[in-house]
């Protein structure tokens, strides 16, 4: 199934129903109840006796995005309104699932337009954001989708879109790291092309963070190698205190993704500017979220 839509697709998302489900509900409590088995667990003591049933019930819950869309949800909930203002509404608490674990991501996210004729409301942005939280994410898709939305939607004159998140997955298992958090944006429009617009956005969210953590940097827009290269020259040197990373060029030489997480790096030049994937790993100490995604956006050719 895929779960990207262009902002042309969104408008032609019908309706889909539960009846869609090829399994049955007794068919998904059994797979609970094998999985308890496998668990070494005795599905048939008394308080594991009705678990398969409450399991499959929380899990459609917390998947029952993929039973909404964006028309139903909207209900007609589209004015014509001339402002040139920004609509943001900031703290959106979210609670999705990551598609490799289907454990919990939980985290917020921050919601920026500049209408164009068109506005929205309010209340229907944390639900667009709810929407796409209740499906198994990854944390970049989700933020790319909440803004190809509102894009497609009201046609503004820019979107951004910044969710911070910590993935359970990360912190019950694997690295194991509390406290860490994944900072992902999407810039589109006059948030990606004017500092200004963007800036203003970025003080009014005012991300911080103390902990180990990782950001997520995406655009269409090339990134200048020479401002990048000055970036890490002269700025990075004071928040992180030293650096290993790679940047791989991706499908498209476009499209940057970086992560910062929380280890040591360096930087290897001669590795950035040839590989097929466009990926960093910066791993630093004490980082600013908001220093970051703006240092990165000011990398990007205009
Ligand atoms: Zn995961």
């Amino acid at each position: 199934m895929t779960l990207s839509f262009s902002p042309d697709d969104i408008r032609k998302q019908s309706v889909i129903t539960e009846s869609k489900s090829p399994v049955s509900e007794a068919e998904m409590q059994q797979a609970v109840r094998t999985l308890l088995l496998g668990m070494g667990e005795d599905p048939d003591r008394e308080g594991l006796r009705d678990t398969p049933k409450r399991v499959v019930k929380a899990l459609k819950f917390l998947t029952s995005g993929y039973h909404q869309s964006l028309d139903e949800l909207l209900n007609g909930a589209v004015f014509h309104e001339d402002t040139n203002e920004m609509v943001l509404v900031r703290d959106i608490d979210l609670f999705s699932s990551c598609e490799h674990h289907i454990l919990p991501i939980l985290g917020r996210a921050h919601v920026a337009y500049i209408p164009n004729g068109k506005v929205i409301g309010l209340s229907k942005i944390a639900r667009i954001c709810e929407m796409y939280a209740r499906r198994l994410q990854v944390q970049e898709r989700l933020t790319q989708q909440i803004a190809d939305a509102l894009q497609g939607l009201l046609k503004p004159q820019g979107v951004a879109v910044v969710v911070e998140a910590t993935h359970m997955c990360m912190v019950m298992r694997g690295v194991q790291k509390p406290g860490s958090w994944t900072v992902t944006s999407s810039m589109q429009g006059v948030f990606a092309d004017d500092a200004r617009t963007r800036q203003e956005f970025m003080d009014l969210i005012r991300l911080s963070n103390d902990g180990f953590m990782s950001v997520s940097f995406q655009s269409d827009r090339p990134l200048s190698v020479k401002k990048f290269q000055q970036f890490l020259d002269y700025q990075l040197p004071d928040i992180v205190f030293r650096a290993k990373g790679v940047l791989y060029f991706a499908e498209s030489p476009k499209r940057h993704l970086f992560q910062l997480s929380g280890k040591r790096f360096t930087i290897n030049d001669s590795e950035w500017t040839t590989t097929p994937k466009n990926q960093l790993v910066l791993i630093g100490r004490k980082l600013d979220t908001l220093f970051l995604l703006q240092s990165l956006n000011n990398c990007l050719t205009q």
